[in-house]
């Protein structure tokens, strides 16, 4: 994805509010190696359960999701279904955005499973073992790599519609 700056990230929240946006914490962006991702998604460190998804729309846009994590963790180790990474290399969380616009307002949300920490750039990017000699490595990399940008972009399309 494309570099971007903390201004950029506290512009692009769709579902929170003015407050939410300054109260913020934001990652490292130094840090970060942005060719590597699919989208960029933290966890807030002053407010437990917070967290955020910056996901580019197809037409380029960065979308930022405030998310919540729900109390309820899963029972059994479940796919996230982002990246849908089928070995649960880590923790997966139900995590729930409100809608953006008056359907937010009125308390509408939507939830989906996704790596607690999301890892889902790394995990899409970790080759399995070669199942078959030919089996084409590069392949299917890129089309775990498509599935996650079209995954993670029609759910931030879905809470920036409202
Ligand atoms: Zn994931």
């Amino acid at each position: 994805m494309h570099t971007l700056s903390s201004s950029d990230l506290r512009a692009s929240f769709v579902n929170a509010s003015k407050k939410e946006r300054s109260d913020a914490s934001l990652p490292d962006l130094e840090a970060l190696d942005f060719d590597a991702l699919d989208y960029l998604g933290w966890r807030d460190t002053k407010f437990d359960g917070r967290a955020y998804a910056v996901i580019p729309a197809p037409d380029g846009e960065p979308i930022g999701i405030l998310l919540r994590q729900a109390d309820a963790t899963p029972r059994v180790r479940t796919q996230c279904s982002w990246c849908r990474d089928v070995r649960l290399p880590n923790d997966v969380v139900f995590y729930a955005a409100k809608l953006a616009g008056p359907a937010g307002k009125r308390g509408s949300t939507v939830g989906t499973l996704v790596c607690r920490d999301f890892q889902c750039s790394a995990n899409v990017r970790r080759d399995p073992p070669r199942p078959f000699p030919g089996y084409d490595m590069d392949a299917a990399r890129a089309d775990r790599i498509a599935a996650l940008r079209g995954a993670s972009a029609s759910f931030a399309d879905r809470v920036r519609r409202g």
